[in-house]
């Protein structure tokens, strides 16, 4: 899927572009990515800066890897923004909100909120970085037909955006199954050359995935498409300094095949590529509980939080 790129996979290249990459005989991802920005610039009559950005997605579609230093690494991570969940407590579990360049996994049972959680932060990501968005169009691949526009109205309204130009600025696909769901990651791609997505969301990432892959023998296969889908979200989050949202269903009753019922689906598979883990649970009197359970720098903690018809509030 996503391994067959062509030139045009690589952000800021269109038709245009990749006809005269072409011309210059720049065939390949890998032949790019080893370019120097002066040569690309000149060979194909565009801007240095285009060209070393241009280089720079090359190497990320084509996985060149190697090593980075420290420094540039802290260069990188410099670029990461944060989402505001609606939540100051919230927001503070996380550090100051969901980071872009990561996968965050929403884990929890039916009811706990995780769909409430992704319209908030839909809502939230077109907003302008000043307020805690990230001026942003948005890409919502829905598994369980949960997606409701007026929810995403009401919450525009409250906080005094325009809620047609929200929803305009929100592109929502279903997924009929999980291959198509890996396929629309791809569509993702392509719709983020022409808008700027830094937040895709995947409502329910392993609905499909716990559907199909029934008995046994099967469990080896689906952990390996799991993990190769984990891989794009990712790569999507790198490449266009994204947030990646994905919601995870834990079983409300004891599963023999999927295990204990506490844990998530997918397991260490989908646990490994997210970067942060977020336990959400109904607490007392309506109100929210989200833990974070797994971090790379953040203590674990928990927030209390609830949903109204305003949306995500302390
Ligand atoms: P999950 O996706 O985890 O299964 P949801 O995000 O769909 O759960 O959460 C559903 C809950 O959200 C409902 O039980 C209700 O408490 C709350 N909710 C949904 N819509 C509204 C609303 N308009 N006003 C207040 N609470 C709402
Ligand atoms: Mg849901």
């Amino acid at each position: 899927m996503v391994d067959q790129k062509t030139l045009e996979d690589i952000p800021g290249v269109g038709p245009a572009i990749a006809e005269k990459l072409h011309e210059a005989g720049y065939n390949d991802m890998m032949s790019i990515a080893v370019a120097s920005p002066a040569d690309l610039a000149e060979k194909c009559d565009i801007g240095e800066k285009k060209a070393a950005d241009i280089i720079e997605g090359a190497k990320l579609c084509a996985d060149v890897g190697g090593f980075e230093t420290g420094v540039e690494i802290l260069e990188r991570r410099k670029a990461i923004l944060k989402l505001t969940t609606g939540s100051k407590a919230f927001d503070e579990l996380l550090g100051g909100g969901f980071e872009s360049q990561a996968i965050v996994e929403l884990f929890g049972e039916f009811g706990s909120s995780k769909t409430q959680l992704c319209f908030q932060l839909a809502v939230n990501a077109t907003l302008p970085e000043d307020q805690g968005g990230l001026d942003s169009d948005v890409v919502i691949i829905d598994t369980e037909n949960t997606f409701r526009p007026e929810r995403i109205e009401q919450m525009a309204r409250y906080l005094g955006a325009d809620p047609e130009e929200t929803l305009r600025r929100i592109h929502v696909a279903r997924a009929f199954n999980s291959q198509h769901q890996i396929l629309l990651v791809d569509k993702a791609m392509e719709l983020a050359r022409d808008h700027k997505v830094r937040l895709l969301i995947v409502d329910s990432l392993t609905s499909h995935f716990r559907a199909e892959y029934v008995g046994r023998g099967t469990l080896a296969e689906r952990q390996q498409v799991l993990n190769r889908h984990m891989h794009d979200l990712l790569t999507f989050a790198t490449m266009n300094n994204a947030v990646i949202a994905v919601t995870n269903q834990v079983a409300a009753k004891p599963d023999a095949f999927f295990g204990d019922p506490t844990r998530p689906i997918g397991g260490h598979i989908v646990g490994h590529a997210s970067t942060f883990r977020i336990y959400l649970r109904k607490g007392k009197a309506g109100k929210r509980v989200a833990r974070l359970v797994d971090s790379p720098n953040l203590p674990e903690g928990e927030a209390v939080y609830t949903v109204t018809e305003d949306g995500i509030k302390d």
